[in-house]
């Protein structure tokens, strides 16, 4: 018969260890969180050879009492919470207790603190989980853990470490992520005698990014701040066209805690839908603030993942208000003159319409009746090539009855010329600025045809020779699916036998020459698992980029005149900084980066 007993301490302390403490960047997270804990306002870490030879972390918080100290090296013992309702009011990082006896079990482990109150410090030194004689020492009021020797006993663990310079990288982000945390604590942070950053106290998250990752990137992102409902956000967050290859600047808070969170991610990642290039990832401090209760951090062992009680809300608190900030930009940069604004056209735009005084867009029907000479070139007004939705009066450059020139100004874009058929060079009192016509055209194609999509019904045209197409079983499959949702925005197709479909009709945006390349692009789309039925304005959203993106052809010359609707069609966009796809419309040159330039 099988006999249960207890185990022993030390090995229900590994045990413990195995969750939490599963590499150096762990002790170091558990240790700098008990220093803040006990509210130090300087944590210093050091560590070598990536942590598994030598971690130190000391602060000038509470300390503890002799008693204490010995305590807080038990199982379970920690100062935090009582009770398991405490956990839905928690302020603290830590509240298991488990950290200092894990860390202790799995190293050699010495601690010095002394608490305010008192004559002298504690020293206590642990050595392969066996305690030897506490004894006194002197050293102010504050803590310090020195972890060496990690894992020595655990050579299983061990194995499963990576290079130190892996070991090293977690480490250094994970001092930083609690640096941004607590901006008004100083931090220091060396390696191997050198230092990686050293950031005294700060006032604001972006003097911490500034301190940490560099002042031009902290002068890069965009502040934003909202609140709603018991949800605050605020943070700090990249511009549209500002994509990264990974998404490890994608760092998101909760209630101060840095956290893994998909639906924080996700959100973010779908703000920026539009903004950044697909397969980037945004660049964003996030920190959300609730109500301890509504969220719940005791799920995972390091507490990196928290679950939300009411994760649709959190989702959609979190949209709204980065795609709010997002949609500013946009305007901002139609507002006359930021100066120093970076990366936004501070000079606004105008290219002989005062674009502050363009009208709305047209109502969708006549937008509907609008034909499309982008991409019917015959059907252009001679000299110029009309928007969609900018036909008639709203921004027709050149109809000086109908359009609202506005005097010379200082925000003013002149054109100069188009280059190699795509970029049209304009010159503004703040320097130079090259408009990308293809991405300005795709952003106004995209944003028009979205809007009809939502207000009215897409008409068709009728194809005199029906385009058949074969597919294989699963694109045919993936397109029945759809069909309806198609047939519903302008396409006429059928099915015709067994894989087999006719494209009898397309929309009245399409030129019909380019029925088949689009097609082509479509099914793409639907093998990608774009265009979902079940969500029809994402699907709607996806249709029109595609269109824009994929369907536009322009006429190889350039008029001033088109190039000046251009620009105004695009600044009565939602968001002129980018097309579609997350890409910039154009870039600026301002007078201080020619100088630069041309070392003057
Ligand atoms: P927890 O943080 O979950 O309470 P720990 O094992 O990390 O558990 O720490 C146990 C207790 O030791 C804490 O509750 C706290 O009272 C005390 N403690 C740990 N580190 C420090 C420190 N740097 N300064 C003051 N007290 C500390
Ligand atoms: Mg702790």
């Amino acid at each position: 018969m099988a006999t249960i007993h207890i185990l022993p301490d030390q090995v229900a302390n590994q045990i413990a260890a195995g969750e939490v403490i599963e590499r150096p960047a762990a002790v170091v997270k558990e240790l700098v969180e008990n220093s803040l804990d006990a509210g130090a306002t300087r944590v210093e870490v050091e560590f070598r050879s990536g942590g598994r030879a030598y971690i130190r972390v000391e602060d000038n918080g509470d300390g503890m009492g002799r008693d204490d100290a010995l305590l807080a090296l038990e199982r379970h013992a920690t100062s935090k919470i009582a009770a398991a309702a405490d956990l839905d009011r928690l302020a603290t990082f830590g509240f298991r207790g488990e950290a200092l006896p894990s860390i202790a079990s799995v190293s050699r482990f010495e601690l010095q603190t002394r608490a305010g109150g008192d004559e002298a410090g504690t020293e206590i030194l642990v050595n392969g989980g066996r305690l030897n004689p506490v004894r006194d020492c002197g050293r102010p009021v504050g803590t310090r853990v020195v972890v060496s020797h990690l894992f020595n006993s655990v050579p299983a663990r061990r194995k499963f470490l990576k290079s130190d310079a892996t070991e090293s990288a977690h480490i250094i982000h994970c001092v930083r992520l609690y640096a941004l945390a607590c901006p008004q604590a100083a931090f220091t942070l060396i390696e191997d005698g050198r230092v990686i950053f050293r950031s005294p106290e700060c006032a604001t998250t972006a003097e911490r990014v500034a301190e940490i990752f560099g002042r031009q990137m902290a002068d890069s992102l965009l502040g934003v701040e909202a609140d709603d409902a018991g949800l605050r956000l605020r943070g700090l967050i990249g511009r549209p066209g500002v994509g990264r290859a990974t998404r490890h600047e994608m760092i998101t808070f909760v209630n101060r805690r840095p956290v893994d969170s998909r639906t924080l991610s996700y959100a973010l990642i779908e703000s920026y839908h539009e903004s950044i290039p697909k397969g980037r990832y945004p660049l964003a401090f996030l920190f959300l603030e609730l109500d301890p209760a509504a969220v719940d951090v005791n799920v995972h062992p390091a507490k990196r993942e928290v679950r939300f009680r009411n994760e649709p809300q959190v989702r959609a608190f979190v949209i709204r208000t980065i795609l709010g900030r997002l949609g500013e930009l946009g305007r901002e940069a139609m507002a006359p003159s930021i100066p120093g604004s970076g990366a936004i056209p501070p000079g606004g735009c105008d290219t002989g319409v005062d674009l502050r005084a363009v009208p709305p867009p047209p109502p969708p029907e006549s937008r509907i009746a609008a034909p499309f000479p982008v991409f019917r070139p015959s059907l252009a007004p001679s000299g110029g090539v009309a928007l969609p939705g900018t036909t008639g009066a709203t921004v027709a450059a050149g109809t000086p009855a109908s359009t609202p020139i506005a005097p010379p100004s200082r925000s003013r874009w002149r054109y100069v010329g188009l280059a190699h058929g795509v970029y049209a060079l304009f010159e503004t009192d703040a320097g130079l600025v090259l408009l990308d016509r293809r991405a300005a055209h795709e952003r106004v194609w995209y944003e028009r045809l979205r809007e009809q999509f939502a207000t009215a019904k897409v008409g068709t045209q009728r194809l005199l020779l029906p385009v058949p197409v074969e597919l294989d079983a699963i694109t045919t499959e993936l397109l029945l699916e759809r069909l309806a949702f198609l047939n519903g925005h302008g396409f006429e197709i059928v099915e015709f036998g067994r894989n087999f479909f006719r494209v009898e009709g397309v929309p009245e945006w399409m030129e019909p020459a380019d029925v088949e390349s689009f097609l082509r692009d479509l099914l793409g789309a639907l093998r990608e698992g774009l265009l979902v039925a079940k969500d029809i304005d994402l699907a709607r959203d996806e249709l029109a980029r595609l269109a824009a993106v994929r369907a536009i052809r322009l006429p190889d010359g350039a008029s001033e005149r088109e190039m000046q609707a251009l620009v105004a069609g695009l600044f009565s966009c939602r968001q002129p900084l980018t097309n579609p796809a997350g890409r910039p419309t154009f870039i600026e040159l301002n007078h201080g980066e020619l100088a630069r330039r041309f070392q003057k």
